[in-house]
């Protein structure tokens, strides 16, 4: 065992390993955590004081006298069991999240103070036009920066997602072939076979039919390919840029022109603007539509399914059927235009009405703002260098003892395929579950679906190179490890040190548990 000059171990010693049985099941800060309802008691409240004698209530007979049915326990059982959970969870501020696609960079926390100043935090939604001022001046500045980053004339900002911002962008593709009379004739909309799920998904929605668009040897989409199945029945086609193995698309001003000479538009998923952002804008490259999902290029929270952001930049050609509301400024005064027929709404007839509540998700609003304006523009330009910086550093260090799926430098997330575990007997599953022991999340497994068994690793611009270098040994460990073959069942066996073993995920996502029945009524039931 070494020590560190205070003379304390500096390696976790072998007595860890022995495995002690404890009473309670946990170990150490491991807690076994039960439900809340398997805690509680459900027939009183966790300070049910006595009932009070001779006392009459104004509540006119309406006052509850069933139980409520929640688990009665102190307001320090409360709060210990939700900071227990939420402590199970790894966190951009626990550690290094290398998701590939999903950009988990660090949530600054200046972002964090300026969106809970009073001002911004408590204006109630419904606040009069004059009351918001501040607010509205906001949306609109985050606006005219989303629109001079990308070069395109406009933005509709209320769409909650990424997801969502394709089905606004897809909604606007639609609406204009309306108009053209066209909508009908024009059925088809092509998407690479490397697309994030979420594009065919949207293009399905809007009543579509989607066709993949092969890619070439390269990574990229194979032009020729995409060309033979123009026609005029396309209405679009949805392409990422930089794409999701990690590669710009070189060809991409000739699939725009491609795809214009041929009728249709082009939706650009913007999820990987955060590689080009001070660097290419994507209104030069022949854009109809992109959504940029600020929790991913301008660092705000993501969170469990949200709040997520996804404004979407519109092109000359789209903007007339941008979605409700907008902010316009008139006479030095901002103005929050919500309905078809507002008197300034004269270029707006043909809108494609709200996609939300309200404008968005003014919180996340605050957050990319105060990302933006603390970068600056130079500052911009080099987090997007700065992300292609680290993961082409982790390709090259990685690519050692693992597979690149492409020759040549990536732009923000490296991309490996399962090649260097050909005959190991250890899958991408097993090495992503090893890691896990690390102490890391797992990177982006087996998606793109173009390489197989696919690992995409997502650096971004928030870690300092001993964060990578340490995270870089630990995967080459692993892959050598893996190669050497004497290991396969401990592979087999991650992750050991979560509270968990390997979930049926499927299972859980397929046939969701949801409510919790009482042991009595569960016996009964059997
Ligand atoms: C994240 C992502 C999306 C979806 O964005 P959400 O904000 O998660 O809805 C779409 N496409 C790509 C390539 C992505 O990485």
């Amino acid at each position: 065992m070494t020590m560190n000059n205070q003379g304390r171990p500096t390696k976790a010693s072998d007595a860890m390993e022995t495995n002690v049985n404890t009473f309670t099941g946990n170990k150490a800060l491991m807690i076994e955590e039960a439900l809340s309802f398997e805690v509680g008691d459900l027939s009183g409240s966790g300070v049910d004081l006595p009932e009070a004698k001779n006392k009459t209530n104004r509540l006119g007979g309406l006052e509850r006298n069933t139980d409520i049915g929640l688990p009665g326990l102190s307001e320090p059982e409360a709060m210990r069991h939700f900071v227990r959970l939420s402590q199970k969870n790894y966190a951009i501020d626990m550690g290094p999240f290398p998701l590939g696609s999903c950009t988990m960079k660090h949530n600054p926390r200046l972002n964090e103070k300026v969106a809970r100043l009073p001002g911004f935090a408590d204006l109630h939604p419904l606040a009069p036009e004059s009351a918001a001022q501040g607010a509205l001046e906001l949306i609109d500045t985050l606006a005219f920066w989303l629109k001079e980053l990308t070069g395109m004339p406009a933005v509709a900002m209320s769409p909650k997602a990424g997801a969502h911002g394709e089905l606004c962008g897809m909604m606007a593709i639609k609406a204009a072939l309306e108009a053209r009379g066209e909508a009908d004739k024009r059925v088809r909309v092509l998407a690479p076979e490397s697309a994030h799920g979420t594009n065919p998904a949207t293009a399905v929605q809007c009543g579509f039919k989607v066709e993949a668009i092969p890619g070439d040897k390269t990574g990229r989409v194979d032009l020729e390919a995409l060309k033979a199945k123009l026609g005029d029945d396309v209405a679009g086609i949805m392409v990422t840029n930089p794409n999701t193995c990690g590669l710009f698309e070189r060809d991409i001003r000739a699939i725009a022109d491609a795809v214009h000479e041929a009728g249709g538009y082009f939706y650009c998923d913007g999820a990987n603007f955060n590689a080009i952002a001070g660097k290419v804008k994507p209104g030069d490259l022949g854009v109809d539509a992109m959504h940029i999902n600020l929790h991913k290029t301008f660092s705000t929270p993501h969170g469990g399914g949200g709040p997520g952001a996804g404004p979407t930049v519109l092109s000359d050609a789209l903007a007339p059927f941008a979605p409700l509301p907008y902010v316009f400024l008139e006479d030095g005064k901002y103005r929050l235009v919500e309905t078809l027929h507002h008197a300034e709404a004269e270029d707006s007839g043909e809108t494609l009405g709200r996609l939300t509540a309200f404008h968005g998700q003014m919180g996340m609003f605050v957050r990319a703002l105060s990302y933006m304006m603390s970068h600056g523009r130079d500052g911009l330009k080099q987090a997007s260098e700065d992300a292609v910086l680290n993961a082409n550093y982790v390709l090259a260090r990685l690519k050692t003892e693992m597979t690149p799926s492409f020759d040549g430098p990536c732009m923000h997330e490296a991309l490996f395929d399962d090649r260097f575990l050909k005959d190991t007997g250890v899958e991408t599953i097993d090495f992503a579950k090893a890691m896990i022991d690390e102490g890391y999340h797992p990177m982006t497994m087996y998606f793109p679906l173009v390489v197989h068994g696919a690992m995409l690793i997502e650096p971004t611009e928030s870690e300092s190179k001993r964060e990578l270098d340490l995270f870089c040994d630990a995967l080459l460990s692993l892959a050598k490890r893996a190669k050497a073959g004497d290991d396969v069942a401990a592979f087999k066996a991650a992750p050991v040190y979560a509270p968990r073993r390997r979930l049926d995920e499927t299972a859980a996502a397929r046939h969701p548990v949801l409510r919790w029945t009482p042991p009595q009524q569960a016996e009964a039931a059997e």
